[in-house]
């Protein structure tokens, strides 16, 4: 979560954004910290550019957020076949699936060409993947992503692919008034000194009556010790004595996303007289899901766009100018000439952001899961494992981490 400057003393989400139903733990928890909600902006048309050709779309009929592309039935034929295999996965134990092995074999890619044939279907689930992944379909095992849906819910309802994808009804329906971070940081006041900033914790050393962490600036012994962060990160920890290869594989195995978001300000949120949500998917260009992230009065115009996997990395050596000039490209396709003059623009990258290393979350390609998935969790020793990627529910989202915080506060409370 990260309140990303826009160079006028405002700021904007530059990480994560919204939540939706059955998210009920970051729900909770913003109500206690005193964070309100407010609707994500989604009246009118979304925009769907592909091929070429630029159309817009309502998402309140039958087929909710999917475009309406030639290739819709085949790809409702898939996604009926994914919802059946999605009810078979258990929800924080993917690696119990019946058909784990057969699943946790194949990258989503194979599958999604195997069970369609239209390019419109077989694009509309590569950009599934890229939108609630920032990952190619080619780099996440079938597994991984039918537990990713399967997550998308809570014990009273269960996860599905459609709750990923949709605004109204899905997790893309709210946003926090002054953004996902109030949460924490009102969190963190709370706990007042207890929290040390810009202290990144080195090495954890363990043995005798519990651990030793050693972190900028500060040591501290304790009898036991949450590690809250992605497997990828915490591999960058020097554990001694060293930790189980299961656990230290599996942090070899876990990479994040890739992912950048880019936003531009303007006067006013134009497309809204035009009968648009701000909300666009397309098969070229730097960005690919767009979304309105104005403020809550609308007072100005803000339009953010994801840049996701190999569209982020073709940016490594661009220009500052460059960078600006690809985002305004993509926006002026998809909303027209006035989204290319915007007042200010401004972007976060997380895939080279030291202490995260990409987003939104930590990816399993074939084998991952079955081979280390035990270790998301399992404590070694009097370290205990924290973070959304340990969650059973909505891993990969702010509730996920919320829920992990929750039952990691639990183990530890055993165990003392
Ligand atoms: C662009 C983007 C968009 C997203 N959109 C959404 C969204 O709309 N809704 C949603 O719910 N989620 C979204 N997410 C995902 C969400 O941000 C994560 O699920 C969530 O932040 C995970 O929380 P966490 O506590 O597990 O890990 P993090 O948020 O990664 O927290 C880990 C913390 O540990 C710190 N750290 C790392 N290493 C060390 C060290 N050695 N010592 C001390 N501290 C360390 C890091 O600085 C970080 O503060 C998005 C993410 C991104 C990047």
């Amino acid at each position: 979560m990260y309140g990303l400057p826009l160079g006028d003393g405002t700021t904007a989400e530059g990480g994560a954004e919204f939540i939706g139903p059955t998210q009920d733990r970051i729900a909770a928890l913003a109500q206690d910290m005193g964070v309100a909600t407010f609707p994500t902006y989604n009246e009118g048309d979304n925009v769907y550019y592909r091929d070429g050709r630029r159309s817009l779309y309502a998402t309140d009929g039958l087929l909710g957020a999917v475009p309406p592309d030639w290739g819709v039935i085949d790809l409702e034929l898939a996604l009926l076949r994914l919802g059946g295999m999605i009810e078979d996965v258990p929800v924080g134990e993917p690696w119990k699936a019946a058909k784990a092995d057969e699943w946790d074999s194949q990258t989503f890619h194979t599958w999604s060409r195997s069970n369609s044939l239209s390019s419109g279907a077989r694009f509309l689930m590569d950009v599934f993947v890229s939108s609630t992944l920032s990952a190619r379909s080619r780099d996440v095992s079938l597994l991984y992503v039918l537990h990713y849906a399967a997550a998308a819910g809570n014990a009273g309802s269960p996860g599905s692919i459609d709750r990923l994808i949709n605004t109204k009804d899905g997790a893309q329906e709210l946003r926090f008034a002054g953004g996902p971070e109030q949460v924490p940081i009102r969190l963190a006041a709370r706990l007042g000194d207890a929290v040390r900033y810009n202290a990144p914790v080195r090495s954890i050393a363990t043995g005798g009556a519990g651990v030793t962490v050693t972190a900028d600036g500060v040591t501290v012994s304790a009898k036991r010790a949450v590690v809250a962060m992605s497997p990828a990160i915490a591999g960058k920890i020097d554990f001694s004595p060293g930790l189980p290869a299961s656990r230290a594989q599996l942090m070899q195995r876990y990479p994040m996303g890739s992912v950048a978001k880019f936003v531009g300000v303007y006067d006013t949120p134009f497309w809204r007289e035009e009968n648009l949500t701000g909300q666009a998917l397309a098969d070229s260009g730097a960005i690919d899901v767009t979304f309105d992230n104005s403020p809550p009065d609308g007072s100005r115009g803000i339009l953010m766009g994801f840049i996701n996997h190999d569209n982020v990395r073709r940016l490594d050596s661009a220009s500052e100018a460059e960078v600006r000039a690809a985002g305004l490209e993509s926006f002026g396709k998809l909303f027209g000439e006035r989204a290319k003059s915007p007042v200010r623009t401004a972007m976060m990258r997380w895939d080279n952001e030291t202490w995260s290393g990409g987003g939104p979350v930590g990816l399993a390609a074939p084998g991952v899961l079955t081979g280390f998935g035990p270790a998301l969790r399992e404590p070694c020793g009097p370290i205990h494992w924290a973070g959304t990627e340990t969650s059973d529910y909505w891993t990969g989202y702010m509730d996920g981490a919320v829920r992990s915080g929750e039952r990691v506060a639990r183990e530890v409370g055993e165990a003392l």
